[in-house]
């Protein structure tokens, strides 16, 4: 069976269980304290701590990963990113105090110590920059570090800023935009039934990912009106068009739009005497 290491807590752990069960996958055995849960028929969910996720895919006690890519960056081990799952959005930042004369990372003084969870990461930034810090590892919450006088400068996660501007610090660059990731072994080093396998997971995984922010969208538009509605419904491939029985001069059209793109898109169609009109969630989808 394909062991897949999971987050069992923190921020990842609940988007990544949902994504797999949106994916067709039912968990058995889950409950608070267990280890590892069968997932289908062919996967094996192990849970552990997202930060140790890229280690155990590394070493073999995991075939497959769920977590972040900073963690994964940050081990430093070999791992190839199979999929992204775009949940868990964020980006790895270098800020300061508020009232620091610091507007970007060339202002920075050779020593300046730097407080963080991301020393390989933040050893390399500094690097490139051609800046000699002195890097603080914190094993979390970087952010009192200034206050407390461990550090001039923090490199930390940050998603909305709001913890950062509750510090009172301030960002002054970005090391990397992070997100919740899927990662394996080079897959050269794999038995062909196992790249058969990680390949249908893969595939079940990024059909979810990519519904996520698609809609279905059906309604019966005037035949005379299809230039138009062709315009409004681009679609994967361009709208399906279906006759309705006893429809006249009324056809059905059905297409794949953005989430996004649906209140526009409904408004048109309306104006174009569309009627009956059905917006849908996509559970999966497969081009
Ligand atoms: P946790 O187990 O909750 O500490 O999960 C940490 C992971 O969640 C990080 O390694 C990131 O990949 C991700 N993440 C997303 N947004 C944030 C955030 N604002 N702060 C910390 N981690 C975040």
């Amino acid at each position: 069976m394909i062991r897949i290491a999971m987050p069992n807590k923190g921020r990842l752990t609940e988007p990544s269980r949902e994504l797999v069960q949106q994916a067709g996958l039912a968990f058995s055995h889950i409950s608070g304290r267990s280890l590892q849960a069968k997932l289908g028929d062919r996967f094996l969910a192990l849970f552990v701590r997202a930060n140790d996720i890229p280690e155990f895919v590394a070493d073999g006690a995991a075939d497959l990963g769920i977590t972040g890519r900073d963690l994964v960056r940050e081990s430093g081990r070999p791992l190839q990113e199979l999929l992204d799952l775009e949940f868990g959005r964020c980006r790895l930042a270098v800020a300061v105090r508020d009232e620091d004369d610091v507007s970007s990372i060339e202002d920075i003084a050779d020593g300046t110590p730097v407080a963080t969870s991301f020393p390989a990461i933040s050893e390399a930034f500094f690097a490139a920059a051609g800046r000699r810090v002195r890097l603080v590892p914190v094993s979390g919450a970087a952010e009192i570090a200034p206050h407390l006088g461990v550090a001039d400068i923090i490199v930390d996660l940050v998603s909305t800023g709001s913890t950062l501007k509750t510090n009172g610090l301030r960002e002054v660059a970005t090391v990397m935009e992070s997100s919740a990731v899927l990662v394996g072994r080079p897959a050269a080093a794999e038995s062909d039934e196992a790249v058969a396998q990680v390949r249908d997971l893969t595939d079940a995984l990024e059909s979810v990912v990519r519904a996520k922010n698609k809609r279905y969208l059906m309604a019966n538009v005037p035949r005379s009106a299809l230039d138009e509605v062709r315009q409004v419904l681009p679609g994967l491939s361009g709208p399906t068009i279906i006759d309705i029985l006893n429809g006249g001069d009324v056809v059905a059209v059905h297409a794949v739009i953005g989430h996004a793109e649906a209140f526009e898109a409904i408004a048109r169609l309306r104006q174009l005497g569309g009627t009956g009109i059905l917006l849908t969630k996509i559970e999966r989808l497969s081009p």
